[in-house]
Order: structure tokens, then C-alpha cells, then sequence
């Protein structure tokens, strides 16, 4: 891989100024205690070499940015059956939003929205006898990191806060859309959200859709090339919820944001690319995370168009 550290100083310079514009995630108390000032970037390229700058191995909490390996290890098993109980596109809705669901029959429109990562979930707790530990294993191996664990405190403060996506899956259990039982279900969504892992950790984990859905690690074959297809396809037009086409324009990679500040993005056949800057800004999205992969993919002449 081309090195990139001298690119990456350069963009955490340019960045920089921009901490202190973008607010906190509060809604899950536990994520409003971290350092508001931090800020990592990593790119991991397909052969496993690491670039990297600032806050790049500080832990952090996913949330959203799960969503892939829960989506990932369902559609693996239900291949496109998948798509009879989740949508393929964008809502331009917030990702917490109840709006469309009852005009959609219990159906989510995609499966990064808060709704359709439910159903996903959904899928998950009856594929495996143990959900919680087969995230955690699949995770650690994509991410070929055996370190890496829920944060409990996280996931537990998520739990007490937890009543519209309670509503939500209660909502969708109502047209038959839910399958398990929706405690278990909020406790297992509230773990794979509450997945603590830094920039380097996020970029080796989503390499294996940078690499037609092998993973470079372990060479385990995850998703058929069409399936990797399908799941970049999914996060360049929903991954950051109703700014996925803002997102798309600026950047023009498949990319998945968290309200962790974390934000992920491909470039198929090359690398994955992490950043990590705990400020949204009005969609949910990491203001200067989203700023860094703009500057990122403008300087480096690169993008999926
Ligand atoms: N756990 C968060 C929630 O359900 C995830 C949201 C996000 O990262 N956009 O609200």
C-alpha cells in the first residue's frame, strides 16, 4: 500500500479545528462521558499494512457501526430470503424513526435504520443458540483481534433508555415481523451496539468487504462476492441514515457511521479507512469524521466513481 501517515498528519491538521462544533451523543447517558476532543484515523489495506494518526487505538463505543456484522452473518444464512423481512432502500428518515413502519406493514426500509437492524438481530438470536457470544466471535475474527468485548457499562446504560426501540420491536412483533422474544432481543441489540473497539480495530474488521467478503486474516469466505456487493451497496445509499446521500457526494464510498463518532468507510480491493471523533452533527453522523474521509478521498484522488 502507498503510505499514507504523511496524508493522515495532514488531515488531522486540517480537521482539527472543527472539534467543538458537532455535540455529544446524550441519549445514552454513557456515551456523553467521553472526551468530546478526541480524534483517530487508521487505514488498514487489504494486505494488512496500518497507517494511522491521533486517538487511532482508543476504544470506543461502535453502536451503529455493528450493524454490518450482525447484517453480514444473517444474510450469509438466509441469503435473499433476507430481503422479505427488511427493505433495500434509503429512508431519509432519522435512524431512530417510527414514521414509516405502519405504512409499511411492519417492514423496515433497510437494514441500518434502528427498525431493520432489529429484525436483523432478530435473525441473529434464531440462528444461534448463544447470539451474544457469535457476534463477539465473528467480530473478533474479522477484526483479528481476540481483545475485543461488550462494553457492559455501555450496554446497560443503552438498556434504561432503551424505550423506542423497545416501541419499535414491539411495533414489528404486532405485524409479525419479530420472531424472539423483544427483551432478549433489546439485550442482545443493546451488546452488539455497546461492541468497544478502536480505529484499527474498525478498519481490519471491515476489510473482509473490501475483499469480496473473504477475510484477508484468516481467509474464511463470509459472504460470496455478490453478497459483499449487495452489503456496500446497502451502506453507500444507508449507512448514515437520512445523510447517506450527502455522505455519498462528499465521499463517494460505501461507509457506516455510529453515535459512538466512529464512522467506516471501503475502497473495494484496497483498504478500509476509520475515524473516530465522538461530535455529530444534526443526522447522528460524526461532524469531523465524515470531514476527515471528505478531505481523505479528495486528496488521494480516490473514490468507488
Ligand atoms: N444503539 C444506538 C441506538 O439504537 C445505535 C444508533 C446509532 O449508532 N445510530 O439508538
Amino acid at each position: 500500500m502507498m503510505d499514507y501517515n504523511d496524508i493522515l498528519k495532514e488531515i488531522y491538521e486540517e480537521v482539527k479545528p472543527l472539534l467543538g462544533k458537532g455535540r455529544l451523543a446524550d441519549y445514552i447517558p454513557a456515551l456523553s462521558c467521553v472526551d468530546s476532543n478526541s480524534l483517530g484515523i487508521a487505514i488498514v489495506s487489504v494486505d494488512g499494512e496500518v497507517c494511522k494518526v491521533g486517538d487511532a487505538e482508543t476504544n470506543f463505543s461502535v453502536q451503529s457501526i455493528s450493524k454490518v456484522y450482525t447484517l453480514a452473518m444473517a444474510f450469509a444464512e438466509h441469503g435473499v430470503g433476507l430481503w422479505d423481512y427488511v427493505g433495500k432502500e434509503p429512508s431519509g428518515n432519522p435512524f431512530n424513526s417510527l414514521i414509516q413502519l405502519e405504512h409499511e406493514q411492519g417492514i423496515p426500509r433497510n437494514p441500518f435504520i434502528n427498525a431493520g437492524a432489529l429484525v436483523i438481530t432478530d435473525k441473529v438470536l434464531s440462528l444461534y443458540k448463544k447470539p451474544k457470544n457469535a457476534i463477539l466471535d465473528y467480530v473478533r475474527k474479522v477484526a483479528d483481534n481476540e481483545d475485543i468485548y461488550f462494553d457492559k457499562e455501555v450496554a446497560r446504560s443503552e438498556k434504561d433508555e432503551a424505550s423506542r426501540n423497545l416501541a419499535l420491536a414491539h411495533f414489528m412483533q404486532s405485524f409479525g415481523n419479530i420472531q424472539n422474544d423483544v427483551d432478549r432481543l433489546i439485550d442482545v441489540y443493546c451488546h452488539h451496539c455497546a461492541l468497544s473497539m478502536n480505529c484499527v480495530d474498525l478498519a481490519k474488521s471491515f476489510l473482509f468487504l473490501a475483499n469480496h467478503g473473504e477475510n484477508p486474516f484468516n481467509g474464511d469466505k463470509l459472504l460470496s462476492r455478490s453478497q459483499a456487493k449487495r452489503l456496500n451497496a446497502l451502506m453507500l445509499t444507508c449507512g448514515c441514515y437520512d445523510e447517506s446521500g450527502d455522505f455519498a457526494f462528499r465521499v463517494g464510498l460505501p461507509g457506516k457511521s455510529g453515535v459512538g463518532g466512529g464512522v467506516v468507510a471501503i475502497i473495494p480491493g484496497e483498504l478500509a479507512i476509520a475515524v473516530w471523533s465522538p461530535e455529530l452533527n444534526e443526522y447522528g453522523n460524526s461532524l469531523v469524521g465524515v470531514e476527515a474521509l471528505e478531505h481523505f478521498t479528495t486528496k488521494v484522488d480516490k473514490s468507488i466513481f
